[in-house]
């Protein structure tokens, strides 16, 4: 007898990523395009090759990424301890990953936008007041969630996968070479660490916004991962993708007379999801200053000179 090993669909995956790394956008052969196991939540199965990408995950947290991509994903932080890091790769490195984390909030502020049409969406189709094809509204505002929510977990995890990497980065003890245009001694480890926690605070903030979307999803009764239904408004987890439950179904009266508790929730999840996006605006004002500290730092030491 074979293994009940679920083979995930891979030309399935980059039939819908449209054969292109959904990182950097790589298309051509020579991209080597590999599908890679997105979102903190994947289940952990015995039967999950993380080594490979042949994994056992339902294809609604898989996403094509070239190989070049998924080798920056998976680095980490350097095995071997701090790593010297010369003022340029420093510089070059912060300006990619505020790059990369304002992208992520575009993408977090897009999954909220389609997270909060959702519950309309899916009443309108099932009461008929939608004049389009109702059964299409209410899969495809479905659809655009899971695409958006899969979008985002593939962004912060790159962010993540920066992080990591900065935060074993030891910037250069300026030794006030001669030769260069600046003279100044800056020690720009402390305004490294400075950004490093703003960003890492940024990242626990987007990621806030990002379960209460999927609380959404849930409220409504459908999987924040595959955007099935789940089974009972009682079930702790999808039976198709194997994702936990991260909010309770919003009570439903069968005759629909009495929404009241559902409209409740959804308004202040509403409230709550607008709240955190504005808190979003302020910690990225605050990492604005502290990278153009940073910069000074090492503008001042001469690193460009
Ligand atoms: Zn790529
Ligand atoms: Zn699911």
């Amino acid at each position: 007898m074979t293994s009940p090993r679920r083979h995930p669909d891979r030309a399935g995956v980059f039939e819908r990523d449209e054969h292109a790394c959904r990182r950097c956008g790589a298309t051509d052969d020579a991209a080597d395009l590999r599908v890679h196991p997105v979102g903190t939540a994947v289940p952990e199965r015995d039967d999950v090759d993380h080594a490979g990408d042949d994994v056992a995950v339902h294809e609604s947290a898989l996403v094509t990424v070239c190989a070049s991509c998924l080798a920056t994903l998976r680095a980490g932080p350097d095995a071997s301890g701090p790593r010297s890091i010369a003022d340029d790769e420093l510089f070059s490195s912060i300006r990619a990953t505020t790059q990369r984390q304002g992208a992520a909030i575009s993408d977090v502020a897009s999954l909220a936008t389609v997270a909060t049409a959702l519950p309309g969406a899916l009443e309108s189709a099932a009461d008929g007041s939608s004049t389009a094809g109702d059964g299409d509204e209410a899969a495809d505002a479905v659809a655009a969630f899971v695409d958006a929510r899969r979008e985002v977990a593939l962004a912060l995890e790159g962010v993540d996968a920066r992080l990591a990497r900065l935060e074993g980065a030891e910037p250069e003890v300026s030794d006030g070479d001669e030769s260069g245009g600046g003279d100044e001694e800056v020690d720009v480890g402390p305004h490294l660490a400075a950004f490093l926690e703003t960003a890492t605070a940024l990242q626990a903030d987007l990621r806030a916004v990002v379960e209460l979307t999927e609380t959404v999803a849930n409220g409504v009764g459908l999987c924040h991962g595959c955007g099935e239904a789940f089974e009972s408004s009682s079930a702790d987890r999808c039976s198709v993708c194997g994702l936990e439950r991260v909010g309770p179904a919003w009570p439903r009266d069968a005759g629909g007379a009495d929404a009241d508790g559902r409209h409740g929730t959804f308004e202040s999840l509403c409230t709550t999801i607008n709240a955190r996006l504005t808190g979003t605006a302020d910690r990225t004002e605050e990492l604005t200053e502290r990278t153009t500290a940073l910069a000074e730092g090492l503008v001042a030491r001469g690193a460009f000179a």
